[in-house]
């Protein structure tokens, strides 16, 4: 079966700065959850964000493929490139939740790839939009607070409704970046016992950078290590021995 995400030869140049990525293969099947981990500065992020076309490999090197669809931008974007973008949910360490808007209409924003920019704006949504956001805040256990506003929320709390934003634009793929690295320890299991939910019980594909190896070996049944911006790792959580996590850290 073709991978979710597959991505072929990737390198990343940034001026003076050298290669963030170094020819990178790694493919993601349907359902997989895998945990990315490695240093400060090892690619993870750079990593993410190629695999949402956000940012481009260097020239002539290899190239980045989700659900089929090659991601590479020359700066246009395609439709087909939106299309599949729109079936990625993507959470932010930092949450980016809009802290004037209510938890409910933050989620809604969710919806945003799917229906008429203006309806947005206007704040217009049908009335299955907003049944839909509910049925994504029941699932974070966060629908008692749909009518507050993001500013009132505890950080743990912000990030359940990330979570809950990303499952209303009904992605196949989630792609975390650092979700628990501002949180709590409580928050954070709380938070990736949501990610792991949605993986095990939706059967939704995740790929989430993790700085801390403990939470990837516990909720990841693979494990991609990063280093310098090349894969030193990639296997089942319980080959990751303490000698190969000294090589990596
Ligand atoms: P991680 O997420 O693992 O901490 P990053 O992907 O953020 O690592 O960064 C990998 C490397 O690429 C670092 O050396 C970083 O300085 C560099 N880098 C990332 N983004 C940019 C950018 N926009 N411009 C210049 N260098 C960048
Ligand atoms: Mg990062």
């Amino acid at each position: 079966m073709e991978p979710v995400i597959r991505i072929r030869n990737l390198s990343k140049t940034f001026g003076k700065n050298g290669k963030a990525l170094h020819n990178i293969d790694l493919n993601v099947g349907a359902g997989e959850m895998v945990g990315l981990i490695g240093p400060s500065g090892s690619g993870k992020s750079t990593l993410l964000r190629h695999i949402t076309g956000l940012v481009r490999g260097d020239q002539n090197a290899g190239g980045v493929q989700v659900l089929g669809q090659p991601m590479q931008t020359d700066g246009r974007l395609n439709g087909n490139i939106r299309q599949t973008r729109a079936r990625i949910g993507y959470i932010f360490q930092q949450f980016n939740l809009v802290n004037r808007l209510s938890v409910i209409e933050n989620v809604l924003t969710g919806t945003l790839g799917r229906i008429p920019a203006w309806r947005g704006t206007l704040g217009y949504f049908r009335d299955d939009e907003r049944a839909l956001a509910m049925e994504s805040l029941r699932r974070v256990g966060m629908e008692r607070f749909a009518h507050q506003r993001a500013s009132c929320l505890s950080g743990g709390q912000q990030q359940r409704v990330a979570i809950a934003r990303a499952l209303t634009q009904q992605p196949d793929v989630i792609l975390a970046d650092e979700p628990i690295a501002s949180l709590d320890p409580e928050s954070a299991r709380c938070v990736m016992d949501i990610l792991s939910d949605i993986h095990q019980h939706d059967g939704k594909t995740v790929l989430v950078t993790l700085h801390q190896v403990d939470y990837a070996r516990n909720y990841c049944s693979r494990i991609v290590a990063l280093r310098q911006g090349e894969i030193l790792f990639d296997d089942k959580a319980s080959e990751l021995t303490p000698v190969l996590l000294n090589q990596i850290y």
